[in-house]
């Protein structure tokens, strides 16, 4: 392995263990400011440059939700996420995927269906406790 292999090799480590530590769905940008406090001289180019090899190879997961920027997980597998709509949090919902959403579709479309991703929108714990907190006050 040359140096600039085991640089690379290294660099993915760090943001796969990142990753894989935190079920807060971070955006790019935090995971290359906890990465920094490792790797120092890591740019923010090479950051996006690993989460796209490590998403390529399935080690992790990228959640896009249209203009904001993208977020990352670290469980590969598919699993449904709740955005909350007031602070942008996003959450894992503990519970199984449907694969009957798949056939159900299938048969709609008349094509083979692989996977389908699903989202659900409300608040999330914190955000519930200061809307009832603002409905008591107000
Ligand atoms: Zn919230
Ligand atoms: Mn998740």
């Amino acid at each position: 392995m040359t140096e600039k292999q085991r640089r690379m090799t290294k660099q993915k480590k760090v943001i796969l263990d990142i990753l894989r530590s935190t079920t807060s769905h971070p955006t790019a940008d935090w995971i290359y400011k906890e990465a920094k406090k490792i790797l120092p001289n890591l740019s923010l180019g090479t950051v996006y440059r690993n989460l796209k090899n490590l998403k390529e190879e399935g080690k992790i997961l990228e959640l896009s939700y249209g203009s904001t920027c993208s977020r990352f997980d670290g469980n590969p597998e598919n699993h449904y996420h709740c955005v909350c709509v007031e602070c942008g949090r996003v959450m894992d919902v503990d519970m199984s995927v449907e694969k009957e959403l798949d056939k159900k579709a299938e048969e709609a479309l008349g094509c083979p269906i692989f996977y389908h991703r699903l989202e659900f929108y409300g608040l999330c714990p914190q955000c519930k406790k200061e809307t009832k907190k603002a409905k008591m006050s107000g």
